[in-house]
C-alpha cells in the first residue's frame, strides 16, 4: 500500500500551495488532482489580492506572478473602486493575472520542489481511524496517510466523506461566463440593467495609467446576469447567445465559444474545518459568489495557514491541538468574506433603492477612515488571528521591513523565504537562550531604522523583538526576557528540545 504522510485531494491552488508549504517543511505529501493536466477549462479568478502576492513574496515567488500580470488597484466593494496606494506594503496594488497563469506558475513552483502530483486520478473515499486515514482512489488503489486533505473545491468529496456540513445560503442568482469568437465587435465595459450586471471584456488586456485598455480582435470574455435561476444542465452556446439578446439586443455575430460555465452565488462555509485527521482548505471549506475576486486568494492563505502547523504536527514537533488553530484562525476569516460577498451581491441588485443605497454606501467609502477599513479588509492586510492582549503586532502579518543584519541588508519577507520560524531579535544580541528550539527557530539579530506601520492602525512602538511565524503572523512580540517568549515558542513551535523526545512518542520524520 502507498504511504504518505499527507494526501491532498485536489491540485487547484490551495491544493499546490499546501503540498509546497508541506515539502518546504519537510513532509512527504502528494496530491491526487483530477484533472489529466493543470489547464483549467473556463476562467475563474482573475487576479491577486495585495496579501497574497506578500504570501507569494514571504516565499521568494512573487516576482513570478508580477512579471506576468497587470499591477493595478483592484480592491472594490460592490464595485466601488478601493484605492490602496497609500498603503504601508511593498504591494500598495493588486494584480490582474488570469487563473489559469496563476495555476501554471504555482505548478512550476511546486514541480521544483519535487512534489508528486498524481493527475488523471480521483480521489473516490476516505475512512479514518486513531492513526491514519484510508483514501481511496479512482483506480481502484488504496493509500495510507497520517492526515488527509480536502482541497478538491466547493464540491468536496472529501469534505462529505467525512460527514463535515456545508451550511449556508442557496443561490439567489446565476451568471453565465464565457471565452467566445463574435463576427461584430462587442459593446465592452460594465452594463447595468434590470437583469443585473454584465461585463465583456478581451482576455489580452493592458493596464494604462489605471485604465483597461483591450487588445484589437483576439477572444472575447463575457459574463451574463441570467434572467432565470436554478438551471442545472451544462451551459450551451445557444444559451448565451440568448442571454446577450437578453440584455444587448444581439449577440454581436457570435461564432463559437472555447468554453461557457455557469456560477451562482450559493454561499457555504464548511461547520470545521477538521474532523479528526481529515481538513479541509479552499473552496472545499468556503464557497461564495466571486464579487470582490477572494475565493483564490483565502484559499491560498487557508493552505500558507495549516502547512507548517501539520506539517510539525506529522513531523512529531507539535501535540494535534495544534491543527484545532487552523479553524480558529481561518474560519472566521471566510466567514466575514461570506458576509461581505452577500452584502456586495446586494448591493450589485438592479434596484432603484439598491442604486440609492449603493450610492450612499460610496459615499461613505470615499472617507478616508471607511475607505482604509475597507480596502484593507478587501485586500487581506487587515488580518488578525486572535492570540489574546499583547502589541499591536501581535497575531497580524509582520511588516516587510528592511534590516541590518551580520549578513547584510535582507527583508524580513525574505526570512521567511524557508518558511522556518523566525525570532528577529532587535535589541542586545543574545538576550535569551534559544538553545532549546535552536533546531526549529531561526534567531536573526538585526537593526531597523523603517516604521512599525500597520494598515488601518498606522504606526506602532518599534518591538525589541519578534516571533515570527512561517506564515508571516507574529506570534510574540516584546522584550527578550518576557516570561512570555518560552510559552509562544512552546505553543506555536513545541515544547523546548529537551521535553519534546520524552514528551512526544512519534520521533522526526
Ligand atoms: C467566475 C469566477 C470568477 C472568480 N474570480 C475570482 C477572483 O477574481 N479572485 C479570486 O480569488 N477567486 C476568484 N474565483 C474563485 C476561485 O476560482 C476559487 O476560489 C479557486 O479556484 C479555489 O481554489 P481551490 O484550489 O480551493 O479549488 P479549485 O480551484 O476548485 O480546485 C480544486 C481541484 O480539485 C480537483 N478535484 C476535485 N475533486 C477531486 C477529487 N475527488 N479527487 C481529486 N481531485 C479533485 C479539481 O480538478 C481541481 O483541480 C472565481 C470563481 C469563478 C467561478
Amino acid at each position: 500500500m502507498t504511504e504518505h504522510q499527507v494526501v491532498i485531494a485536489g491540485g487547484g491552488p490551495t491544493g499546490m500551495m499546501l503540498a509546497a508549504e508541506l515539502t518546504l517543511a519537510g513532509t512527504d505529501v502528494a496530491i491526487v488532482e483530477r484533472r489529466a493536466s493543470q489547464d483549467l477549462d473556463g476562467s475563474r479568478a482573475g487576479g491577486l489580492q495585495s496579501r497574497t502576492i506578500e504570501v507569494f513574496d514571504q516565499r521568494g515567488i512573487a516576482d513570478r506572478f508580477l512579471s506576468e500580470g497587470q499591477v493595478a488597484q483592484v480592491q472594490s466593494f460592490g464595485g466601488i473602486p478601493l484605492d490602496i496606494s497609500d498603503f504601508p506594503t511593498r504591494y500598495n496594488h493588486g494584480l490582474g493575472l488570469w487563473q489559469n497563469h496563476i495555476e501554471r506558475i504555482l505548478a512550476g513552483w511546486v514541480g521544483e520542489l519535487d512534489v508528486p502530483i498524481h493527475r488523471g486520478r480521483e480521489v473516490t473515499g476516505s475512512t479514518q481511524d486513531d492513526t491514519g486515514v484510508d483514501v481511496e482512489l479512482s483506480d481502484g488503489q488504496w493509500w495510507r496517510a497520517q492526515y488527509l486533505v480536502g482541497c478538491d473545491g466547493g464540491r468536496s468529496l472529501t469534505r462529505k466523506a467525512a460527514g463535515i456540513d456545508f451550511p449556508g445560503w442557496d443561490p439567489s442568482t446565476s451568471s453565465l461566463i464565457a471565452e467566445v469568437e463574435m463576427a461584430e465587435e462587442p459593446e465592452l465595459g460594465i452594463r447595468r440593467d434590470a437583469l443585473g450586471t454584465h461585463g465583456i471584456g478581451k482576455v489580452e488586456y493592458e493596464i494604462r495609467d489605471g485604465e483597461i485598455v483591450y487588445g484589437e480582435g483576439g477572444p472575447v470574455r463575457v459574463g451574463l446576469t441570467e434572467a432565470h435561476l436554478g438551471r442545472t444542465s451544462e451551459p450551451t452556446l445557444r444559451d448565451l447567445s440568448e442571454a446577450l439578446v437578453a440584455v444587448y439586443g444581439t449577440d454581436y455575430g457570435l461564432r463559437t465559444a472555447t468554453w461557457v460555465s455557469r456560477f451562482t452565488d450559493m454561499t457555504r462555509q464548511a461547520a470545521s474545518y477538521r474532523k479528526g485527521r481529515v481538513l479541509l482548505a479552499g473552496d472545499a471549506a468556503h464557497v461564495h459568489y466571486p464579487v470582490g475576486g477572494h475565493g483564490l486568494n483565502i484559499g491560498v492563505q487557508d493552505a500558507m495557514n495549516l502547512g507548517w502547523k501539520l506539517a510539525q504536527v506529522v513531523n512529531g514537533r507539535s501535540p494535534e491541538g495544534l491543527l484545532d488553530t487552523y479553524h480558529a484562525e481561518r474560519h472566521p476569516v471566510a466567514a466575514r468574506v461570506l458576509q461581505t460577498t452577500m452584502a456586495q451581491t446586494a448591493l450589485l441588485r438592479p434596484d432603484d433603492r439598491i442604486e440609492a443605497l449603493r450610492e450612499t454606501v460610496s459615499e461613505l467609502l470615499s472617507m478616508d477612515e471607511p475607505r482604509k477599513r475597507f480596502a484593507a479588509m478587501m485586500s487581506g492586510l487587515d488580518i488578525h488571528y486572535d492570540l489574546g492582549e499583547g502589541h499591536p503586532l501581535l497575531g497580524r502579518r509582520v511588516p516587510d521591513l528592511d534590516l541590518d543584519t551580520p549578513d547584510g541588508p535582507r527583508r524580513v519577507f525574505t526570512l521567511l523565504h524557508d518558511a522556518r520560524p523566525v525570532l528577529l531579535n532587535l535589541g542586545e544580541p543574545g538576550g535569551f537562550d534559544m538553545t532549546p528550539w535552536a533546531d526549529r527557530v531561526e534567531v536573526v539579530d538585526a537593526s531597523c531604522s523603517g516604521t512599525w506601520e500597520l494598515p488601518v492602525l498606522g504606526a506602532v512602538a518599534a518591538p525589541t523583538a519578534v516571533l515570527i511565524r512561517p506564515d508571516g503572523h507574529v506570534a510574540w512580540a516584546g522584550e527578550p526576557a518576557d516570561p512570555a517568549l518560552p510559552d509562544a515558542l512552546t505553543s506555536w513551535f513545541g515544547p523546548p528540545a529537551a521535553a519534546w523526545r520524552t514528551d512526544i512518542s512519534r520521533p522526526i520524520g
